[in-house]
């Protein structure tokens, strides 16, 4: 495992980082390029579709907010230990 690597960052610009960082599906740090980096939190916006994910880096100790917006919708019943609804 190459834990320690970190994508190059040098000579973009924070628009290229954050066009790099969204198509990566934000797997690495966007100040530093980490790839050690942790969501430690998640929450999402009243009636917006948005999700939101705070991270972290190990490395730089910065942190930062991914937001996820409703792109699909899967109407698969997921029934979570619920008694058998179907009357
Ligand atoms: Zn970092």
């Amino acid at each position: 495992m190459e834990t320690n690597q970190k994508k190059d960052l040098s000579g973009l610009t924070q628009e290229q980082i954050v066009k790099a960082y969204l198509q990566s599906s934000g797997v690495f740090c966007p100040f530093c390029g980490s790839y050690r980096i942790e969501v430690y939190d998640t929450y999402t916006t009243s009636d917006e579709g948005i999700a939101c994910e705070k991270v972290r880096c190990y490395d730089c100790e910065r942190s930062w907010t991914d937001n996820y917006t409703l792109t699909g919708v899967d109407l698969e019943d997921e029934d979570e230990g619920d008694e058998d609804a179907d009357s």
